[in-house]
């Protein structure tokens, strides 16, 4: 007993303090600052590259509801027109806000991109549980997920975690394109939840189908049934991206 609690006291207090102050390294890639007036004429080396077709010209978009975050665009441009950057809270309660245009600011996406609701506060703000789907995943985004609940970001002190069953569920979070497959299944996790209930889409895959978009071996047609309320763009989504969404989501500063 006194070897545990010497080693207890040696291990100290592990979990990030004050997750809302954390910061990630420099070279982690985020929020992309995109500045037209620097495209060369007729350009479109970005648009090519991009694995994702996240990419609009006439104004120069990323769509970070397909953006895979791989960087070869911010490498492929000679004049610096894309520039990714670590800031990592990149959700958003509206799909149309994740299409970041020309000229931009993290600090306005940040203000504008999530409207908590008080209701949702109110039924789940105390304790929010998810049960976690994953309609055809590679496990990169339910790797991430599972690290939200792990003794360094520890998303269980805000009462926000993942159970093993729908039934004991409060929303659903679905992270892959959804293939045929995991269609059904994805419905009927949803069925098995009473109302009412949150739906976040987790990863560029969910959003939009990412690298996936254009495979016949996928349904999503779910998505147009049912509401999504929180998008988390990532290939995978940090940690901290989806912590501090789902905060946000509820309004917790
Ligand atoms: S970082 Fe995003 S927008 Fe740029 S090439 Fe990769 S997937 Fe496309
Ligand atoms: S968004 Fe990326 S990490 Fe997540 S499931 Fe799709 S390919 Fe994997």
């Amino acid at each position: 007993m006194l070897d545990l609690l010497k080693l207890r006291l040696r291990h100290g207090y592990q979990a990030i303090p004050d997750i809302r102050k954390a910061k990630l390294i420099p070279t982690f890639r985020g929020f992309p600052v995109i500045k037209e007036n620097k495209c060369e004429d007729d350009c479109t080396k970005c648009k090519e590259i991009c694995p994702a077709n996240a990419i609009g010209l006439n104004p120069l978009s990323i769509d970070l509801g397909k953006c895979t975050f791989c960087g070869e665009c911010e490498k492929a441009c000679s004049g610096g027109a894309i520039k990714f950057t670590a800031q990592y809270r990149l959700g958003s309660t509206k799909r149309e806000t994740l299409v970041i245009k020309s000229g931009k600011v993290f600090e306005d996406y940040d203000r504008e991109a999530i409207e908590a609701k008080k209701e949702i506060y109110k039924i789940f703000g105390r304790s929010l549980k998810f049960r976690q789907v994953s309609a055809g995943g590679c496990n990169g985004c339910e790797m991430e997920l599972a690290a939200t609940t792990n003794v360094n970001f520890d998303m269980g002190r805000f009462g926000i975690d993942f159970v093993a069953s729908p039934r004991h569920a409060d929303g659903i979070v679905i992270t892959g394109p959804i293939t045929n497959n995991m269609a059904p299944a994805l419905k009927d996790a949803y069925e098995s939840i009473s109302d009412p209930r949150i739906i976040i889409a987790v990863g560029s895959c969910a959003i939009s189908g990412g690298l996936f978009q254009e495979s016949n071996k996928t349904n999503r047609n779910f998505l147009n049934e049912v509401p999504i309320d929180l998008y988390i763009p990532g290939c995978a989504p940090h940690p901290l991206t989806f912590i501090h969404a789902v905060l946000d989501l509820l309004g917790k500063k």
